[in-house]
């Protein structure tokens, strides 16, 4: 088994995360090219819409162009103005930190659970508990700036510990914009993440649970900001008819044919929910024990869904990384703390220690829907051997 480890010529690659396209895909996108709708409009948009909603039990959801969009208009129709603070975690992708700028707010960084990987939750709590109550909102004493909105996201697949965060910004009266993109399909107090709080936002893009090749959703029980979400999404345009504009607003629609690949996607989404799970048990019951390697958090109040199998190797993960990649096999650290990220250098950080040696150990394993069970065993292998060098 561990010769495996060793560079083969001929074994072919095993990626990170690809996209499986074995469903309807190919016939819901000939079924766009055949009848000319093609672009920002049309039956699958409504219908992506309309089971997507279904799925996640929530009222709305509003298609778009990316995850990132996504994140953007939530921001907005959920109140942020510019000026504002936002709390999102320091170890995550950077989207939403991104999102957060482009509404003219500044995020407030906060470290990571040690427990969980993910936004610790105590930090916020104490965090919005120093702030200031006044007629004007929720103050920051540090900055000034008014709190606006926290974003917490679940982030390789397992929950933020959501039940007292939400219950603080209910206290606070402050919006919970969760970014739900890498969790679609885990669930924390009995209910899907996306829908826990007052908006949550998706991401099908292509290494994604779901993809539609590049889109996004958000979902909402609050009619108003999913009118709004969509009204900015389409230019703000004010009239059916004319072309009369009241403010600014963005091209942000998802287009039928996305729409189609994401129909037939959001079909096979119970096999590509299980096909993670049966991954993250492999690999937890050949990993679990080793010396030099810990697993991926699995909480008791959680369910995750494990997007990418992530494990932590003591003392840095980067040397294992380049050993598995000569044997073929694709292997990814974290991403850079955000904080240590040019344009969030000067951002207020809530702690910072546990994200930074998160992402110095972390390693996501290859966790594609479609990894066999052959190539699991020679992930597996290729990363004792170089933890054992
Ligand atoms: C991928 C991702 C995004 C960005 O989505 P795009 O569709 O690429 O804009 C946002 N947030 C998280 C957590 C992601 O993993």
């Amino acid at each position: 088994m561990l010769s495996s480890a060793v560079p083969a010529p001929g074994l072919p690659r095993i990626p990170l995360s690809e996209p499986v396209i074995r469903g309807n895909e190919w016939q819901y996108v000939r079924q766009c090219l055949d009848t000319g709708w093609i672009s920002s409009a049309g039956k699958f948009v409504d219908r992506f819409e309309r089971e997507f909603a279904a799925y996640l039990g929530a009222p709305h959801a509003v298609a778009v162009t990316s995850g990132t969009a996504a994140l953007h208009l939530a921001l907005l129709a959920a109140g942020v103005r510019p000026g504002d603070e936002v709390l999102v975690s320091t170890l995550t992708f950077i989207a939403p930190a991104n999102a957060i700028r482009y509404s003219g707010a500044v995020p407030v960084l906060v470290d990571a659970d040690p427990d969980t990987w993910q936004m610790d939750v105590k930090r916020v709590v104490a965090f919005l508990d120093a702030c200031r109550d006044t007629a004007d909102g929720l103050i920051n004493p540090a900055s000034g700036r008014r709190v606006a909105a926290v974003l917490p996201v679940h982030v390789l697949g397992h929950p933020v510990d959501l039940a007292p965060l939400l219950d603080a910004a209910r206290r606070h009266r402050l919006k919970v914009i969760e970014d739900a993109t890498e969790s679609l399909g885990a669930e924390v107090c009995g209910r899907p993440t996306g829908a826990l709080g007052d908006v949550g936002c998706f991401s099908f893009n292509g290494n994604k649970l779901l993809t539609s090749g590049g889109g996004g959703m958000v979902v909402c029980a609050d009619a108003d900001i999913a009118r709004r979400v969509r009204y900015l999404s389409t230019q703000a345009k004010d009239d059916p008819v004319e072309y009369v504009h009241e403010e600014v607003g963005f091209n942000y629609r998802l287009t039928n044919m996305q729409a189609a690949v994401g129909c037939a996607q959001l079909e096979q989404i119970e096999a590509f929910l299980a096909a993670k799970l049966q991954i993250a048990a492999r690999y937890r019951e050949a990993l679990a024990g080793r010396p030099g390697l810990a697993l991926m958090p699995h909480a008791s109040w959680a369910r995750p869904m494990f997007w990418l199998y992530t494990v932590l190797i003591t003392g840095g993960s980067r040397a294992v990384m380049r050993a598995m990649a000569d044997a073929g096999i694709e292997s990814r650290p974290l991403w850079q703390c955000l904080h240590l990220n040019a344009p969030y250098r000067d951002c207020q950080l809530l702690g910072g220690e546990v994200a930074v040696a998160l992402q110095r150990d972390a390693l996501s394993l290859p966790s594609s829907v479609n990894l066999n069970e052959a190539d699991q065993e020679r992930v597996i292998a290729s990363l004792l051997g170089a933890l054992s060098r």
